[in-house]
C-alpha cells in the first residue's frame, strides 16, 4: 500500500469526528453558520452521550476500504480512471443509500438502523452515530458492486477515497441542527440537491426525505414530504420549529400531507 494511500485512509478514519467537532465549535461559539436553527429544542445529554458511543464506529469505512484494497482491487492509477470511478461511485453510492435506507424502514430490518433513528433531533454528532452493523452493510453494498464492475473496468482507489471524503462532509453538513445554505437555494441547485433542513426532517418524522444527496429517488418513488420546501422557507426566515412533528401547511390550502410511504 502505497504512502498516500495510507494517509487517505487515515484522513477517511478521523474525518467524521474532525467536522463533528466543527460543528460543536459552530455551535457552541455561535458562529454566523449556525444562526438559523431548524428546531428550537433542547438536546439532552444522554443523546450526546449515546452518540459519542456511536462514534466509535465511525472509522470502519476506512478499515473496510483499506481491505479491499489489500486484495488487489481498485489499482487504476490514471487520471481519467480517478474521475470516472469518483463519478461512478457518486452515482452508485445515491442509489444503493437510498434502497438500503429504505430497506433499514422496513419492519424486518429495522433493528439494523433504529439505533441512528433514536436521535428525533440532530446533533454534532448524529452523522457518526450509526449501529456497527449499519455501517457495515453500507460499505460492503457500496464496495461489494464496484468491486464487481473492477473486474471489468478497473477502478481508481482514489476516485473511491474522495468519494468517502465527500460524504462524510456533506453528511456531516446534513445533520446539523441549522441550516447555512442561501434563502434562494430550492429555487435552482436544491431541486435537485438535498439539505440540512432535508434530512432533519427524517429524524424528526422518522419517515420520508430516504435521499442522501439528491432530492431524485424520494420524488420518483413519492417519499417527500410535502412541506418540505415551506418549511426550507421558514428556517431560512429564521422562524425556527417548535415541535418535531410540526407540518407548514401552504397558504389556503389543506393540511400539509405525507409521503405515501
Ligand atoms: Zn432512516
Ligand atoms: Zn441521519
Amino acid at each position: 500500500m502505497s504512502t498516500a494511500a495510507i494517509v487517505v485512509l487515515i484522513v477517511v478514519a478521523v474525518l467524521g469526528h474532525a467536522m463533528a467537532l466543527f460543528w460543536y465549535l459552530a455551535v457552541t461559539r455561535q458562529w454566523p453558520i449556525s444562526r438559523r436553527v431548524i428546531y428550537d429544542l433542547p438536546i439532552k445529554p444522554e443523546q450526546i452521550r449515546r452518540e459519542l458511543r456511536n462514534s466509535i464506529h465511525a472509522p470502519l469505512h476506512a478499515v473496510i476500504l483499506a481491505g479491499f484494497l489489500l486484495l488487489g482491487l481498485f489499482q487504476n492509477t490514471s487520471v481519467l480512471s480517478f474521475f470516472l470511478t469518483a463519478l461512478l461511485t457518486t452515482i452508485w453510492a445515491e442509489i444503493w443509500h437510498y434502497a438500503s435506507h429504505r430497506a433499514f424502514h422496513v419492519k424486518r430490518f429495522h433493528w439494523i438502523h433504529v439505533e441512528h433513528h433514536k436521535s428525533h433531533l440532530n446533533s454534532w454528532l448524529t452523522a457518526i452515530s450509526f449501529s456497527f452493523t449499519e455501517k457495515l452493510v453500507f460499505d460492503l453494498g457500496l464496495l461489494g458492486v464496484l468491486a464487481i464492475l473492477d473486474r471489468f473496468v478497473s477502478l481508481n482507489f482514489f476516485g473511491i477515497a474522495a468519494w468517502y471524503i465527500g460524504y462524510l462532509i456533506i453528511n456531516s453538513f446534513s445533520h446539523a441542527n441549522f441550516e447555512f445554505r442561501p434563502k434562494s437555494y430550492n429555487h435552482l441547485f436544491g431541486k435537485v440537491l438535498t439539505t440540512t433542513t432535508y434530512h432533519s426532517l427524517h429524524h424528526s418524522r422518522y419517515t420520508g426525505n430516504y435521499g442522501l444527496g439528491t432530492r431524485v429517488l424520494d420524488r420518483i418513488f413519492g417519499t417527500e414530504w410535502e412541506d418540505y420546501e415551506r418549511l426550507y422557507d421558514r428556517v431560512s426566515a429564521e422562524t425556527p420549529l417548535t415541535k418535531l412533528r410540526e407540518k407548514v401547511d401552504a397558504p389556503d390550502a389543506p393540511p400539509a400531507a405525507g409521503p405515501a410511504r
